[in-house]
């Protein structure tokens, strides 16, 4: 599903340049539930954003699905990301002044669904993640755990076949990570390939494999025990 290859990524400016990827070889294929590891600036969110095509690298090759995924335009990467990919962020990325129910149904707005059947179906996503009863609470009236799970049912509503997420329990305390963990299992379990940016090793020994980055470089690639 997922294959780098001497993945290397700089930033630069006018009078630095920082070497952030040095050679990422990986291949994480469908219906793996991996993740991501690594200390703070080790290059966890920069690798995540190139495998979400939402960053580009400056050597290697990525294929998604057997497509490489270079020099792509904005409306080919727009394609790609649509097609396969879902997105989960620590901060929950929620539009405030929309309910849960808009939230969760705003990818198909994109995709010219009417509200009456984009409405519909996204209670059909807030039941699956329990928050049916939730659906015209705005981001503030609701918890931490439950904003971050109106956001796995928005990344769910365009059937993705990767759901790739930075550090989604990085602003909830442990029991509810251990929730949204158990949700992300059960979505696991319908065959939708689980990528995990972590640095918590709790988190970490919820996922089947885990790929340590140091320094730009991946140290450790292990199945959990
Ligand atoms: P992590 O997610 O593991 O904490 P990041 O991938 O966010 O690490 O960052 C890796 C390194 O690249 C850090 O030193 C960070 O400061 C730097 N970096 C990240 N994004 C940018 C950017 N857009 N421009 C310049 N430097 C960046
Ligand atoms: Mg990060």
């Amino acid at each position: 599903m997922i294959r780098l290859k001497q993945i290397q990524k700089f930033y630069r400016t006018s009078s630095s340049s920082l070497h952030v990827l040095k050679g990422i070889d990986l291949e994480i294929g469908q219906g793996e539930m991996v993740s991501i590891m690594g200390a703070s600036g080790s290059g966890k969110s920069t690798l995540l954003n190139i495998v979400g095509i939402l960053d580009t690298y400056d050597s290697g090759e990525y294929f998604l699905n057997d497509t490489l995924m270079k020099n792509l335009t904005e409306v080919q990467s727009a394609y790609y990301r649509n097609q396969f990919l879902g997105f989960i962020f620590q901060s929950f990325n929620l539009l405030p002044f929309k309910n849960a129910m808009e939230n969760v149904a705003l990818p198909l707005y994109y995709q010219q669904v009417s509200r009456k059947e984009r409405n519909a179906i996204a209670m059909e996503y807030l039941e699956k993640v329990g928050l049916r009863d939730w659906w015209d609470h705005t981001p503030a009236q609701l918890s931490g755990g439950q904003k971050q799970r109106v956001a796995i049912a928005r990344s769910l509503i365009a059937k993705p076949k990767v759901i790739l997420a930075d550090e989604p329990t990085g602003a909830l305390d442990s029991k509810t990570s251990v929730e949204v963990m158990e949700l992300l299992r059960s979505i696991n379990q319908e065959g939708i390939t689980l990528v995990i940016v972590t640095h918590e090793n709790d988190i970490a020994a919820l996922t089947d494999r885990t790929i340590r980055l140091k320094d730009g470089l991946i140290v450790e690639d292990v199945m959990v025990p």
